[in-house]
């Protein structure tokens, strides 16, 4: 398999964002992303998408869409649209009409930040997900960097410290998010998690200093997706977008926090009596199934069988488990990081059947 690294979740100025495609391209170029997901609030720009380039370096700008119903108050349920190739802002006020029509246009629903917490001293609402009805949406954000960020923010002080100390703001996906994707898959349900960095490049002004405040190439070396894709994409934009995202609609994906160290090259797959299968795939369970986890470093790694730890490893990056139990194997590492112990990659599921 051919890993590429793509950061999800972004605005520009065509919605509440401080830049363009083009400085999202160079920026994603310069931390040396394959692609990236552009999702502006309820608006579909798709005449920005293909490759840019920039000297022998390319990457692949993807758009997509994050929709919400804007008359709702609070603003909840924000949907992630990727690859449906069309506007659906219009279903907005329909949380599963709006995901109806994403599947009609052959796209992928991610339910956007399912945790999010209010802000009390700023006047910022829980924007959570609400709506845990909707069914057959493809899969989750389970971990994202402003969820992460409005949890430490307890007051303006702490604002202006993590401000100048993004570094120190990443500890893993919410408790709450981890909680809702573990039930969620208890139900049999496939449901792929993802990373986002909800990017804005917000400016700040403190008196008279002006600065960007988490500039976009600071996101993009952060909460990374690593899709595992059957070869190298090329130039075609077309080919290599439907690739991408067929790659997402199976699973065939983990979360990375790439700022510790990088994450690339991690895997997690199953060995069966026929077969062999990636994170995000089915396997039999019948005649037993190896687990096999290889880390880029030695670090904590556990092995979770449907949401509860099953084998801890210290100090390790291979790692293996034989079981004959039918379950849902996931795998999450954490490494630490500037004094504190923090998530570091978030695989997805290998469904044990
Ligand atoms: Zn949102
Ligand atoms: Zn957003």
């Amino acid at each position: 398999m051919h890993e590429i690294i793509l950061n999800s979740h972004m605005h520009t100025r065509y919605s509440d964002g401080s830049g363009s495609h083009n400085d999202i391209a160079k920026a994603a170029i310069r931390a040396g992303l394959d692609a990236v997901i552009v999702t502006d609030h309820n608006v579909w720009v798709n005449e920005l998408a293909g490759y840019y380039q920039e000297g022998d370096r390319k990457v692949l700008i993807l758009v997509g869409e994050e929709i919400h119903d804007q008359t709702r108050v609070p603003q909840k349920n924000h949907l992630l649209v990727f690859g449906a190739g069309r506007e659906l802002a219009t279903y907005a006020y329909d949380p599963q009409l709006l995901i109806d029509a994403v599947n009609r246009a052959g796209g992928l629903a991610f339910i956007a930040h399912p945790a999010n917490p209010a802000v009390p001293f700023q006047g910022e609402a829980d924007i959570s997900w609400v709506d845990w009805n909707v069914q057959g949406f493809t899969g989750l954000e389970l971990w994202d960097f402003f969820s992460d960020f409005r949890d430490h923010l307890k007051t303006k002080l702490h604002g202006i410290y993590y401000a100048y100390f993004p570094h120190r703001i990443v500890r893993g996906p919410l408790p709450e998010a981890i909680r809702r994707w573990d039930g969620l898959l208890a139900t049999g349900k496939k449901v792929v998690a993802i990373g986002g960095s909800d990017a804005h490049a917000y400016q700040m002004h403190l008196g008279p200093l002006r600065r960007t405040v988490f500039p976009y190439e600071f996101h993009f070396r952060a909460i990374n997706n690593h899709v595992l894709l059957p070869s190298a994409p090329g130039m075609n934009a077309v080919t290599d977008t439907s690739m991408i995202m067929e790659a997402f609609r199976q699973g065939h994906c983990f979360i990375g926090y790439d700022l510790p160290a990088p994450t690339r090259g991690f895997s997690f797959t199953a060995h069966g009596l026929q077969r062999t299968v990636l994170m995000g795939d089915e396997i039999e369970s019948k005649g037993g199934v190896t687990l096999t986890i290889r880390l880029p470093i030695r670090t904590e790694c556990i092995l979770l069988k449907d949401g509860k730890p099953l084998r801890v490893w210290h100090n390790h990056d291979l790692c293996t488990y034989i079981t004959t139990e039918p379950g849902v194997y996931r795998v999450e590492a954490y490494i630490h990081y500037l004094g504190r112990r923090r998530g570091w990659i978030f695989s997805n599921p290998v469904y044990v059947r």
